[in-house]
């Protein structure tokens, strides 16, 4: 198997509530290593256009204003098969759905502010990576 990359974020629910570590702790844990990182305020325009697949869904402009109502953390993880190995470690999108031991299971208050966010494909990985990393700023 190969090594792979992907982007996640901790978010807005998990700051605000001092969770950055124990959530960096599962991710560890379940096998990824973080080699980029850096907690940012979203801006509006940067929320948008990160979320723009969802802009005719109507949960979007909930999603914006929450995605910039307190910093973010995102950083790039690294692992085997890293894409779908976080989002098993991050469970599913509504916590009440999620497996036991998963992020959102342990940490997320609702579907909407359910704590992180994981690339859903390689394709999208990379992408999402270069809308926040510069490729010098990936440390592996
Ligand atoms: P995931 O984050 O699991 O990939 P989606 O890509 O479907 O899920 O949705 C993106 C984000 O939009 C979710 O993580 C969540 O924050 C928010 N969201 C999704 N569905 C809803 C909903 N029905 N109501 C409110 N917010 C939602
Ligand atoms: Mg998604």
């Amino acid at each position: 198997m190969t090594v792979s990359r992907t982007f996640s974020i901790i978010k807005p629910d998990a700051t605000r509530r001092n969770l950055t570590g124990a959530i960096v702790k599962m991710f560890e844990d379940g096998g990824l290593r973080i080699v980029a990182s850096k907690r940012i305020q979203m801006t509006r325009a940067q929320a948008e256009g990160f979320y723009g697949v969802h802009k005719e869904r109507p949960f979007f402009g909930e999603l914006v204003d929450f995605m910039i109502s307190e910093p973010v953390v995102v950083q790039v993880l690294e692992g085997e098969n890293a894409v779908t190995r976080n989002r098993d470690i991050m469970g599913a999108t509504n916590p009440e759905d999620a497996d036991e031991g998963t992020v959102r299971k342990s940490h997320a208050l609702s579907i909407g502010e359910n704590s992180v966010h994981g690339s859903d494909s390689a394709e999208n990985a990379a992408i999402e990576i270069a809308f926040f990393f510069k490729e010098d700023e990936l440390v592996g």
